[in-house]
């Protein structure tokens, strides 16, 4: 199995309704490559992926391209694209093994064929002992396992995922998150991937899209995402961000508790800084200093709230054995390479 490339020309779309939930949006995706699609309720996700499976038209003149070929006008059993939804969408009264060979009957193909691909993708998701278990006898881990594999048993061109792993607890959603991982290196597969979890987003995605208001906000690697976000929206949502606001002097943003160093060139009033380059440091290399409000010890690490006396309180996550209580002095500083000033949001 290997992956074509995806192109998505000028795909907006308005509901009948009058609710436009695109905008007219480019996405040029790669062979192989995984997307994710991640963005508040309602920003335009579940649409993308739709027009991309063939679910959905665009609205006129929109464009999709598989590989070169333009498949707007050609329907969904068609573009022979696996897909896997939150809500598991198998045959509750058939067998684990029914449901995978459910496509692969319908497409024709033979009886020994069949057998050895159900076992080969039982395997390749760990299921095997499930295979005569009926769908509503097992959990629901068990049940986006089977999906998974139902949708990738007739070795679909693009992989197309929606919210796999909302409907599952905490620890049971970091298990497949790493079984889904795996899966994708190994296949190789086109992905798109639609999530609203940021940390589902960073582990999976060779690239994020992050959307709002039916628009690609930014895209890029986890890291440019994290590291040089384009605005303040995207800043937000991935991540804590603190805020400090001042006036620019010499090259520092001075503020009530201190000041912060900036980069050369730094425009506007509006500093940021992620909670893990906020340092505690002693007195006398101390940029500014505020009071402890709270402090959670998280095992790793330490959350702490931290009141300089501006707006918002800053947020800092440190390592240090040493317990810190609410009202405790702390004395700060932070990395100039770690500030970044954001555009604001352009909305
Ligand atoms: P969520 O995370 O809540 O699923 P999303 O980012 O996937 O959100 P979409 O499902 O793509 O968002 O919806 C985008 C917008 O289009 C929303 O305002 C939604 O209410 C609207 N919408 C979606 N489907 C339809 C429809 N069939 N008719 C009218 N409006 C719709």
């Amino acid at each position: 199995m290997s992956g074509i490339p995806i192109t998505l020309r000028s795909c907006s779309k308005t509901f009948d309704d009058g609710t436009v939930a695109l905008q007219p949006l480019d996405l040029s995706i790669a062979a192989g490559e995984t997307i994710v699609l991640l963005g508040p309720s309602g920003c335009g996700k579940t649409t993308t992926l739709r027009i991309v499976a063939g679910l959905e038209e665009p609205d006129a003149g929109g464009q999709v391209w598989f590989d070169g070929t333009d498949v707007t006008p050609v329907p969904i059993e068609k573009r022979n694209v696996g897909m896997v939804f939150q809500s598991y969408a198998l045959f509750p009264n058939m067998t684990v093994e029914g449901n995978v060979e459910y496509g692969l009957r319908v497409r024709g193909m033979p009886a020994g064929e069949r057998d050895a691909r159900v076992r080969e993708m039982l395997a390749m998701m760990r299921i095997e002992p499930l295979a005569r278990r009926r769908i509503d006898q097992l959990s629901g881990g068990q049940r986006q396992r089977v999906a998974l594999a139902r949708a990738i048993a007739p070795r679909p061109r693009v992989l197309l995922l929606d919210e796999p792993l909302t409907a599952l607890d905490a620890k049971l959603r970091e298990d497949l998150r790493v079984e889904i991982d795996r899966l994708l290196r190994s296949l190789a597969i086109t992905t798109v991937y639609v999530t609203h979890d940021q940390a589902e987003a960073m582990a999976l995605g060779d690239r994020i899209a992050v959307m709002a208001h039916g628009r690609i906000a930014q895209i890029g690697t986890p890291q440019d995402i994290y590291f040089a976000p384009a605005d303040a929206f995207v800043a937000d949502f991935i991540g804590t961000m603190n805020r400090v606001r001042g006036e620019v002097i010499d090259g520092t943003l001075r503020f009530g508790a201190g000041w912060l160093p900036l980069a050369d060139g730094h425009a506007g009033e509006d500093a940021m800084f992620r909670p893990e380059d906020l340092k505690l440091v002693d007195q006398g290399s101390a940029q500014f200093r505020g009071r402890v409000v709270s402090s959670f010890f998280l095992g790793d690490h330490t959350r702490l709230v931290i009141d300089v006396g501006g707006e918002s309180m800053l947020i800092a996550r440190v390592q240090q054995r040493e317990r810190l209580h609410a009202g405790d002095l702390v004395h700060c500083a932070v990395e100039p390479g770690a500030v970044m000033a954001l555009r604001p949001v352009a909305n």
